[in-house]
């Protein structure tokens, strides 16, 4: 049997995996020339399994109000609204209600806690390396506030027996050494003890070679222009390589999954939300992070990734546009320079990038069957598709063979929308 996978970012390449390792027969086409070159290409690195959290939260959208009027905000609104970024700033505003949060974070962690599973299953399989380092992922305070505020999340935690510990700023440099050049500037941290950190760059790439192993055809430089249907099936898929034909079709297109599916009536409500990243070179190891943080006051992940620092952070709502801001660098350096003063060499190429996050409103992202039988949905993502990758992966590859999932599939699909 065929599939079709569209899309060679991390949930693509995930898929085309799974799918490889249940028998299928699979090609995957992309209109980049090589895989991960979207919004996998650089982005923080964060295996946040336990941080899967919903943007959209009670008492966010007063915190986006003050954001907008700070210098180093995280959130950039472009004040020329389209019509398309008013529209996913009222649907982000209705899920931010305390029962909405509650559940779109249960649906984020089934789908996390499931990819956490997998990527350890994965790692007892393969023998390859992509900068994974297990120390948890740690989430600085500047204030009293923000650490009396993580009690909230605490108590999620506890609900879903997540391991955690509270640290004073004693603690924080403990865990961070390079931390101990600003440790008047910490109140404290919260640290989730099994969430991870890795290069997702790398790993597509690996995990493409591996796919190649398992007779998976990659073609690249081959851009989707239309999908065609009959009966209520996917019939073709018209590109600028010619015509595609498979028994079964996954778009893993990011965020142009709705721009390629709305001729069909499938219609996706996921927004580009614009993020950044720089990469730097480390000037002396114990100066640099060991694994991964979350500045909270400018909600920047730093993360080391082998020899360099990854930073990376802000949401721009600016449509489609993936230009780089002087904003963008302005933020990122500072940060990193703010709390890691002696981490990084100067540099001319710092490797500076923008990726575009596929959000949904509700965070959660969108893996199921649609109203084609043979046409399935693996995208949206958002600001978690490193961490859920290879469990969507798995996910729509016992979806398609018709197989127990494992996990409970409800409000997971494009049928929440309806
Ligand atoms: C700054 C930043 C930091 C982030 N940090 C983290 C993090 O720490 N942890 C985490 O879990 N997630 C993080 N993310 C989110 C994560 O990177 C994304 O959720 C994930 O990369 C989405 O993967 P994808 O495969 O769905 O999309 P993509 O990687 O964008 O892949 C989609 C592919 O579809 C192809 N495509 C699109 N349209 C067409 C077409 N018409 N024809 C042919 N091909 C097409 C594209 O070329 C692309 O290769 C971050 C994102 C950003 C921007």
């Amino acid at each position: 049997m065929k599939v079709l996978v569209a899309g060679s970012g991390i949930i693509g390449v995930s898929s085309a995996y799974y799918l490889a390792k249940a028998g299928y027969d699979v090609t995957v086409i992309d209109r980049e020339d090589g895989a991960a070159m979207g919004t996998s290409h650089a982005n923080a690195g964060q295996l946040s399994y336990a941080m899967s959290s919903p943007w959209a939260a009670p008492g966010v959208p007063y915190k986006a109000i003050r954001w907008m009027f700070s210098k180093y905000a995280p959130l950039i609104v472009n004040p020329r609204l389209s019509f398309i970024t008013i529209k996913f700033i009222i649907s982000i505003l209705r899920n931010c209600t305390t029962n909405r949060y509650i559940t779109n974070k249960s649906r984020m962690m089934r789908v996390s806690s499931f990819s956490k599973k997998t990527v350890a299953e994965f790692i007892n399989e393969n023998d390859f390396d992509f900068e994974l380092r297990n120390n948890g992922v740690l989430q600085i305070f500047r204030t009293n506030k923000q650490l009396a505020e993580c009690k909230k999340d605490i108590a999620i935690y506890e609900k879903y027996g997540v391991k955690y510990e509270v640290l004073d700023a004693e603690g924080c440099v403990k865990a961070e050494p390079g931390l101990r050049h600003v440790k008047n500037k910490i109140k404290g941290g919260l640290r989730l003890i099994e969430d991870q950190s890795a290069n997702c760059f790398m790993f597509v790439n690996k995990l493409v070679e591996k796919c190649k192993t398992l007779g998976v055809n990659f073609e690249y430089g081959v851009e989707i222009n239309k999908i065609n249907t009959i009966d209520g099936n996917v019939s073709s898929i018209e590109t600028s390589n010619g015509e595609y034909m498979a028994d079964n079709y996954v778009v893993a297109l990011g965020c142009d999954s709705s721009s390629v599916l709305k001729p069909l009536g499938v219609l996706l409500p996921i927004y580009p939300v614009k993020g950044y990243s720089i990469t730097l070179p480390v000037k002396e190891d114990l100066d640099a992070p060991q694994g991964s943080l979350v500045d909270e006051t400018y909600k920047v992940a730093i993360t080391r990734l082998g020899d360099k620092v990854r930073v990376a952070g802000i949401a721009e709502l600016t449509g489609y546009d993936k230009s780089l801001s002087n904003k963008g660098e302005e933020i990122t350096t500072f940060v990193i320079n703010n709390i890691f003063p002696k981490a990084t060499k100067e540099t001319t190429d710092n490797e500076f990038w923008a990726g575009l996050r596929p959000m949904t409103p509700d965070g959660t992202p969108i893996i199921g069957k649609t109203q084609y039988r043979n046409l399935f949905l693996n995208t949206g993502h958002g600001t978690l598709g490193w961490t859920m990758g290879l469990g969507s992966g798995k996910l729509i590859s016992l979806i398609i063979s018709g197989d127990n999932t494992q996990v409970d599939l409800d409000g997971l699909g494009i049928e929440r929308y309806q």
